[in-house]
Order: structure tokens, then sequence, then C-alpha cells
């Protein structure tokens, strides 16, 4: 188990851009949570450091409630290969698809109790009674058991889900659901994720959030933008000379991009006056990046010269996906399979996951240069992606599913496609944004503001806060 470093921010920052009703709200809740915690801690428990969602929004949030008082931490569970296919079968099975189609039963169970024995025995060396552990998602909720015996408050956050329950989900709240009796509380981001077996008085809902001053979100001039993108080798340089790539890293001091991101093109990167159609997602199944391939090479318009941009995680990068290798390689053959002149217009990128803040400046210009951000996801508990374009004024193009339709109103704040395995109306979509930039620069000022008045950290910090009241 690895604990990760967690730099203080000061929630004072937030207050400029959130007004001062919100911050008097704000300030009330940080009053009451410190009030009631008095110093127990709050600890975070999950399965990655870096790559998606929850590493995400751990960062960003843990900061700011460290810098409002709160002795917040943050655990990594160790676990092998085989338990992390485990837990991505039941990820699978809860986002309603049955992933590598493997068992469930009593010898994945046994595993998976296994590989957290040992976590929950380092977890008891670091939690006191009375502390609150939040345990988040599949892979850390059989922790939950030993973590109450000694007198830990537990609560469950399950990040993934579904809007309709099938046999699948069934199938993955079956094995999870003995994990769960000891649960106090249970955070889900939708009210429809929550299985119909758990007390609806102890489900509570937050959504995620963003910081707009982390270096994925921060503000970026076009010099900038073009600066790391060139450097990188995303976009062509166009002749011209390398601008700095210096950035703002989260803790303030000073970083500069000096790793090029690993593209797989045929000819030169975009031209950087080109139209650029851009996902970024772990390379997940449920992501469908050869849904966004195929929509784009044979429903997105020509004549618009846009290119498409994938950019994912380096698949050594995250450490409890299995999925992300076979995903890619799939990803590059349905690539090799396009004639040549497709080819050259759309470009798979890995961007290495060494350093978060790095990944996250090459992450910020990418989504900042792009014409168009799509989230073709099949099913999705939020997309963090979607409200990371949204802040950055862009016009979305997405998934009708999950956590996105609370982001995003259809024809507002950016377009959702109704069914996601509909390719011509995803490219139809694309190409109505790449001919009207009236309509993309109205849809992006509108997510902008919809992503200020619903998704910053005041937001989620103050339901937390909610929630440890509820505890009490
Ligand atoms: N991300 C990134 N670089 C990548 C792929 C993903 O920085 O190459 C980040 C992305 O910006 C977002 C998170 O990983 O912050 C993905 O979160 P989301 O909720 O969209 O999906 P999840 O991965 O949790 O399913």
């Amino acid at each position: 188990m690895q604990e990760v470093d967690i730099q203080a921010l000061d929630p004072v920052r937030l207050m400029e851009l959130i007004g001062p009703v919100r911050a008097q709200e704000f300030e009330t809740a940080a009053v009451a949570a410190r009030r009631l915690l008095d110093g127990r801690r709050v600890v975070n428990v999950n399965s990655t450091a870096t790559g998606g969602g929850v590493a995400e929004l751990l960062q960003t949030l843990l900061a700011y409630a460290r810098g409002g008082g709160v002795d917040a931490r943050w655990h990594v569970i160790d676990g092998t290969p085989a338990f992390f296919d485990i837990t991505k079968r039941i990820h699978n099975h809860l986002y309603g698809v049955p992933g590598d189609g493997g068992p469930l039963g009593p010898a994945e169970h046994a595993a998976y109790e296994e590989a957290l024995r040992p976590n929950a025995d380092e977890m008891l060396s670091v939690v006191a009674p009375g502390d609150i552990v939040l345990l988040h998602d599949p892979q850390t909720a059989g922790l939950a058991a030993r973590l109450r015996e000694e007198g830990a408050r537990v609560v469950w956050r399950c990040h993934v889900g579904c809007d309709e329950s099938n046999e699948h989900t069934a199938r993955g709240w079956e094995f999870l659901r003995p994990y769960l009796d000891d649960v106090e509380a249970f955070v889900f981001t939708r009210r429809e994720f929550a299985p119909d077996w758990i007390d609806p008085a102890l489900v509570h809902v937050i959504t995620p959030s963003l910081d707009p001053f982390a270096a994925k979100n921060q503000a970026l001039s076009p010099e900038e933008v073009r600066g790391i993108l060139v450097y990188t080798g995303l976009v062509a340089d166009g002749g011209r000379e390398e601008p700095s790539t210096v950035f703002t890293r989260r803790d303030g001091s000073r970083g500069r991009v000096d790793r090029r991101v690993d593209v797989l093109q045929t000819g030169p990167p975009p031209p950087d006056d080109a139209p650029l159609l851009v996902q970024v997602s772990r390379w997940d199944r449920m992501k469908d990046m050869p849904g966004v391939m195929r929509a784009f090479a044979d429903h997105v318009d020509r004549s618009h010269g846009a290119h498409l941009t994938l950019m994912g995680p380096s698949v050594h990068g995250v450490a409890d996906d299995p999925e992300g290798g076979p995903v890619l390689d799939e990803c590059v053959e349905l690539w090799r399979s396009f004639p040549e002149a497709v080819r050259n217009r759309i470009h798979l990128a890995c961007v290495p996951m060494h350093d978060p803040d790095e990944v996250a400046i090459i992450t910020n210009a990418l989504q900042r240069h792009a014409a168009v951000v799509a989230q073709k996801s099949l099913a999705e508990g939020f997309g963090l992606t979607v409200l990371e374009a949204m802040w950055k004024h862009r016009p979305v193009v997405a998934s009708r599913v999950g956590g996105i339709t609370d982001q995003i109103v259809d024809r507002r704040h950016g377009l959702l496609i109704d069914d996601p395995t509909d390719l011509e109306a995803f490219g139809a979509a694309v190409g109505s944004l790449l001919a009207d930039p009236v309509l993309a620069a109205r849809l992006g000022a509108a997510a902008y503001e919809r992503a200020h008045a619903e998704f910053l950290g005041d937001r989620h910090l103050e339901r937390y806060a909610a929630l440890f009241l509820a505890l009490e």
C-alpha cells in the first residue's frame, strides 16, 4: 500500500471565482466540518494514484480539504494482476456489460479477499477509531468490515454505474453485496446507480468537480498551447520557432514539459490550423475509442479538413486497468485497416504517466486546441473529461449516458447522441459543429457557465460536509 502525498491548497483561491455568496456558503460548511471532525482523519483509499477520473478528483479535493484544515489522507492499495482482472470484471458488470466474460464465483471471492487482506492489515496501522474512511470503487469494498471492527466510520463511494439494471449489473452487485454490510453511508454519482437493496436513507449523491487552477485546467495562452503541442509532437510546428513549454505546477512551482508523447501516425502531426476532434480517455472499452475512429472516418465530411486525435495514458501507467493494452491494440489494428488518406488524419497518442502535472498540462493544451471534444462513451459514471472540456469553452459531442447527462443539456451546453452506438448521428453532430463556428462558440460559452455554476470544488466539498454531518 502506498500513501500519496497531498499538497495543501488554500480554498481561498477558489473564492475569487465563486463570488461572496457561494464563498459564504462554503465557509459555513467548512467550519461545521472542521468542528465535527475535531482532528479525526479522513482517509481515502483507492487503487491507482494516476490515470482516470478518481485519481484526478482525489488530487484536487484532498488538497483543498487539507488547505481547509481537514486531516485528509490518501492511500492506494496493492493488488495482483489476478485481483485487478477480477475488479475490472466487476467494474464492467456495474456498467452493464460482461467485460472479459469470466466468472465471479467462490474462487474469485477467495482471490479478491486474499489480495485485500495485507492491505487491510496495513490500513489498520494507519486508521484510528473514529476516523472516517472513504473507500472508493469495487477494488476497496472488501476492506470495509475490518475497518469497522476497528472503530472506523466507513463510507463507500462508487464512481461507476448504469442507469438501467440488467443481468450483468445484478451479477456485479451480487459479488459486492456481502462486503458492503458494514458500510454506514454510500456515495453515488447518480441516484440511479444505487442498487435497490441499499437503504435510500444511506445514499448520498455527490458529483465530481474540477480544480480551475490545476495544471489540467489552468488558463493557457494560444502560444502556450501551441508550444506544448508542438514540443510533444501533437501538432505540426508549421515551420515556426518552438516556443516555451513552461507551466505552473499544482503546488505553484514552475514546471517544463520535457517528454514527447508517443504518437502513432503515418505522416506529420495535424497542422496547427486544421480543426481537431479530440477524445481523451483511458483505453477502456466503455470509452469506445474505435467507435470514434469509425465515426470520424465514415461520417465526418472530409471537406472540413479535420483531423482526429485520440489520447490515452501509456498502457503501463494505470496500475488497476488490465484492459488498457488489449484495447489500445484493437485501436491500432483498426487504424491500420483504414486507407492511407484516412490514416493520415487520425493520430493515436499515448502519454507517459510519470509526472501527473506534465500529463495534465499536455491534456489541457490538447483540450484547449480542440475544435470539438468527443466523449463517445457507451456508459459513463460521470465523465470528468466532459467537464474539463466545458471549462475550456469547448463544444462537446457526447453520448447521452450516465453522468454526462447531468453535465450537458442537449443543444444548450453541447450535443448529446441518444444512441451511443449510432456512428452516423455522432459524425453528423461533429460535422454540424465544424461547419458552424457560431453554434460551436455558443455551446462552448454555455458549457463554461454550467461548469462554473455546478461543478467547482466548493460544491463538492459542501456535499462531503453534509455527508459527515449525516454520519454523526
Ligand atoms: N486523462 C488524462 N490523460 C489521458 C487520459 C485521461 O489526463 O491520457 C484524465 C482525464 O483528463 C480525466 C481523467 O483522466 O481527468 C478521466 O476521467 P473520466 O471521469 O473522464 O473517466 P474515467 O477514466 O474515470 O473512467
